[in-house]
């Protein structure tokens, strides 16, 4: 049952207070935090959680590094003429 854990409470460190784990596991576009197995493996077990509730495909998304943003050359150059305008 997926709702099982989520009456359980922790400090969220990237938030700054506590909460409960439902925000947890849907404040990722409804899937969970990736940081959902640091933050919670002293209280249950999380990985096995994980598993049973969301496919190979739904991990990699809760898991993936976040997209850096490549700025070209170009982008760059045009970004620092505008700048340079404004002052
Ligand atoms: S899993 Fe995410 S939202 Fe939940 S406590 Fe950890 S950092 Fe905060």
């Amino acid at each position: 049952m997926i709702e099982q854990y989520d009456e359980k409470e922790g400090y969220c460190k990237m938030l700054g207070h506590f909460l409960t784990f439902d925000y947890c596991r849907s404040s990722n576009k409804g899937l969970p935090c990736s940081k959902i197995l640091d933050c919670w493996f002293q209280h249950f077990p999380v990985q096995e959680f994980i598993s049973n509730n969301y496919s190979e495909e739904e991990q990699k998304q809760i898991f993936q590094a976040p997209k850096l943003k490549i700025l070209s050359l170009g982008e760059i150059l045009e970004e620092a003429q505008e700048r340079l305008k404004k002052q």
